[in-house]
């Protein structure tokens, strides 16, 4: 069938939550993705921040398929030794003590707020605890992780959500300060807003957060689903900011393709769960950890973290250039291969220009450009990806000034 009446069809069956682009995606080769007719591309987007290795890592392919002849599921009623493995990995690279896993981002958030609460009611014996989240976060689409979602288009139709969430500024501690009283349970943020436009946590910001949390015995809650997993440069973003959460959450790059998420606490908080409190029929199964537990193997292997450094530095520096040589780009922000470049002409028209010249952008709140690609990006793909783009900004760019 041709690719126009294909999409056609698909239109017909799956639900219309997405404005998806006219591509029909089959296969991945490293940095690159071809669909169905061949057509080949630059892949920057890596699956929203999910594809950190890249496409087609042997090792990690031979791992999943070696766990498929051997076992998929088994329930949370007995133990498996993948569980067990990605636990211990993701322990020692977070800095916590316990580990849930989930099959989400938005299921990790979930499980966070709970055991926030659990925490809160065993403390005051009472179920009347409030959260502060902060304006232009994104912590998922179900309930409870829609509720601290800081964007109210997003929540605006589906209530009543979880109740007694009050937004703060991020990046504005009075703001946090006033919203903060003996019923708060938590405070929850990205230590790297992602969805709401790449804005990285001012280090004073974040430091004074935690001082608050602690002197007040409220919880932090920090959400890594987009920022860790060596996005920034570290295992975690938290982590260069000399502190720590007492509840964070993980999954995207977690898994790298494989549905798989977290969420992970320090003994104290984590002690507050009981049997019975928390439960998820696939939630760490056998396949989904074994992926975990060999994505934190090829981290360490490939030393990722340093390569992320390295090559987020030279993105920096590509696109700073570009910044300057455009005057429709307003501003550049991020950290590691986590970057966005604001716009003042609309970003949809440059990433689908992008598109057709063979280079997947996404885009992010705010007008941004969003820059995530797999984290074994090279230079030489940054380049790449630069000669496409400064095409598109310069076809755009004449297009305002027309
Ligand atoms: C993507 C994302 C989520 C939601 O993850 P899903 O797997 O899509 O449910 C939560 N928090 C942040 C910061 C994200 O970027």
């Amino acid at each position: 069938m041709e690719k126009k009446a294909w999409i056609a069809e698909a239109d017909k069956v799956l639900m219309h939550t997405y404005n998806r682009y006219p591509m029909v995606l089959d296969r991945g080769e490293g940095m690159y993705l071809y669909e169905t007719d061949g057509t080949k591309y630059l892949d920057f987007a890596a699956g929203i921040a999910v594809f950190a290795l890249g496409y087609g890592n042997r090792e990690y392919n031979e791992a999943l398929k070696a766990q498929v002849d051997k076992l998929l599921h088994t329930s949370n009623y007995y133990y498996n030794e993948p569980a067990y493995e990605a636990a211990k990995a993701l322990c020692e690279a977070s800095g916590m003590d316990r580990v849930f896993f989930t099959n989400s981002g938005t299921e990790a958030m979930e499980g966070a707020l709970k055991l926030a609460r659990k925490y809160y009611y065993n403390k005051r014996g009472a179920a009347d605890s409030e959260i502060v989240a902060m304006e232009h976060s994104f912590h998922g689409r179900s309930m409870g992780a829609l509720a601290v979602t800081g964007t109210k288009k997003y929540r605006e139709a589906f209530g009543p959500l979880i109740g007694q969430v009050r937004f703060a500024r991020f990046n504005d501690l009075e703001s946090v300060r006033s919203l903060v009283n003996e019923k708060t349970a938590a405070v929850v943020m990205e230590a790297v807003q992602g969805e709401g436009g790449i804005y990285p946590a001012e280090p004073e910001f974040l430091q004074e957060v935690r001082r608050l949390c602690t002197e007040k015995d409220i919880l932090l809650i920090l959400d890594e689903v987009q920022c860790g997993m060596g996005r920034t440069g570290t295992m975690f973003a938290y982590q260069q900011y000399g502190i720590e959460p007492d509840i964070m959450t993980s999954a995207k790059a977690l898994g790298c393709g494989v549905p798989v998420g977290a969420f992970a606490a320090k003994e104290n908080v984590a002690s507050a769960m009981v049997p019975g409190d928390h439960g998820s029929t696939y939630g760490g199964n056998p396949f989904a950890c074994s992926a975990v537990r060999t994505v934190f193997r090829l981290y360490e292997k490939l030393d990722l973290c340093s390569h992320v450094k390295t090559v987020g530095e030279y993105l920096w520096n590509v696109l700073e250039q570009i910044r300057q040589e455009f005057p429709i780009v307003t501003a550049h922000r991020g950290i590691g291969l986590m970057q966005g470049l604001e716009l003042s002409a609309p970003v949809g028209e440059v990433v689908s220009a992008c598109m057709k010249k063979g280079c997947i952008l996404i885009t992010a709140g705010g007008n941004v450009i969003r820059f995530v690609p797999p984290l074994v990006t090279e230079p030489c793909h940054v380049d790449e990806m630069a000669g496409i783009l400064r095409e598109a900004l310069s076809e755009v760019s004449a297009k305002t000034n027309e």
